[in-house]
């Protein structure tokens, strides 16, 4: 889209007087003096949030054991609460486990190895925790990571390439695991042409939404996924350690989970307990123990605010937030040695903006002291993600404002370049 930006405070104020949704960030619990630009790693408390967890409280005191009846369906709930965001189709997503949890669920049920056909591909800038998953399932089968789990390299370290990832699909893959939205640089990877050619191979793939779900729209119906993994704490503002999200492809309702548990069991004989675990043939049979009504409960609250706004207009905002930010970063910062490390076309970007610099963590340490809150990647990204609901333009005006004053009066030398325990 073709965007005009200008350089002066007076602009930023024009495009927040004209933003519809400008009104949202009024549900937040953000700090008078504070600039929060982490939504991508942990997304900010919300009213409604808060309600819906109150009044998880409220049940608990009020019913104890009987609160069980009117939230037996729950994760199933809150998964329709999220379909749109994926147009994904009826109870094909629960909301569940964690997301690490999760991927070792689906990939339990989806890899079967033999002989001849025996590899998960995965590529090699995906967040760890997915690749620990994936080797330890592979451990568990008898096999050998180094051999059974294939690598895609990213060519440049920042991005994944469609045709190499398609290249890759050899006769011995049987699976498939990749991010949607890269942790670090924001692409947008090609999931429908990756899912269609590993779909002509015959392989099964699931696709890890963690950076993108509540940011970037997709359309599940179209995209045909075989499952997806991610969590809700990040745009979802679901609250610290939240319970994540697991869409199964209703093509596959009939696989036996690979992970099994109670809470998976068919609806009706459920509490028969019998010892023959007979499993729901929707996305709650991949449940396996009772859920975790306190970490889910804000969740409701926070996805009320997606059906309010739509995901079309959240897009729209945060593509403009970031383009806007892009601007003033080419304009004012790069002349200091930064640079954009994420896609620059709306179609190939995610909902942060991947800055790169030499300096980036002792920049990020100094722009905490300054009353913003970025995060740091190794090895040299600032990550900034200005939210839809809540930053406002002005907000990216000022971030940049201080950036620049850490980089030209050297605030940041003060700090030491020895990295903490969470960065
Ligand atoms: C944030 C993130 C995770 C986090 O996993 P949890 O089990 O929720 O802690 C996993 N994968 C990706 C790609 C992420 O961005």
């Amino acid at each position: 889209m073709e965007r005009n930006y200008e350089l002066g405070i007076a602009f930023a104020n024009k495009k927040d007087q004209q933003d519809e949704l400008y009104s949202v960030r009024e549900n937040f619990y953000i700090k008078e003096d504070e600039i929060y630009m982490d939504g991508n790693s942990l997304g900010l408390a919300s009213k409604p949030a808060e309600k819906e967890l109150l009044n998880m409280m409220e049940e608990w005191k009020e019913k104890a054991i009987g609160l069980w009846d009117g939230y037996f369906h729950f994760g199933l709930e809150l998964g329709a609460l999220m379909a749109p965001l994926v147009n994904a189709g009826e109870n094909e997503i629960v909301v569940t486990g964690s997301t690490t949890s999760n991927i070792h669920s689906a990939i339990s049920t989806f890899y079967h190895p033999t002989k001849e056909r025996y590899k998960i591909l995965v590529d090699d800038i995906n967040f760890p925790t997915d690749r620990y998953a994936v080797d330890s399932q592979v451990r568990l089968k008898g096999y050998e990571p180094e051999d059974a789990v294939k690598v895609v390299k990213s060519r440049d370290g920042r991005y994944i390439n469609e045709d190499d990832v398609i290249e890759a699909m050899t006769d011995d893959v049987c699976v498939i695991l990749l991010p949607t939205v890269l942790y670090r640089s924001a692409q947008i990877v090609d999931m429908k042409k990756i899912t269609k050619a590993a779909h002509e191979k015959g392989i099964y793939i699931g696709w890890d939404l963690c950076h993108a779900i509540g940011a970037v729209q997709f359309d599940f119906q179209d995209v045909d996924p075989d499952f997806a993994i991610w969590c809700t704490y990040k745009y979802l503002n679901g609250g610290p350690g939240a319970v994540a999200g697991l869409y199964i492809n209703k093509k596959h309702f009939d696989k036996l989970p690979g992970i099994a548990g109670w809470w998976g069991n068919r609806d009706d004989t459920q509490f028969a307990l019998k010892h023959a675990f007979e499993h729901q043939k929707d996305a709650s049979g991949w449940q396996v123990g009772s859920l975790s009504m306190f970490s889910m409960a804000p969740l409701k609250g926070s996805l009320e605010l997606y059906h309010q706004v739509g995901m079309e207009k959240i897009r729209e905002k945060s593509l403009d937030l970031t383009a806007y930010l892009m601007f003033l970063i080419d304009e004012r910062l790069a002349k200091y040695g930064f640079s954009v490390g994420n896609p620059r076309e709306d179609d190939k970007r995610g909902g942060h903006v991947c800055l790169e610099h030499d300096e980036a963590y002792r920049i990020c340490q100094s722009l905490r002291q300054n009353g913003v809150v970025p995060d740091f990647r190794e090895p040299n990204v600032i990550r900034l993600a200005p939210i839809a609901f809540y930053t406002s333009f002005a907000e990216v005006h000022k971030v940049v404002d201080i950036i620049e004053d850490i980089y030209v009066t050297k605030k940041y030398e003060e700090f030491s370049k020895t990295r903490g325990l969470v960065v």
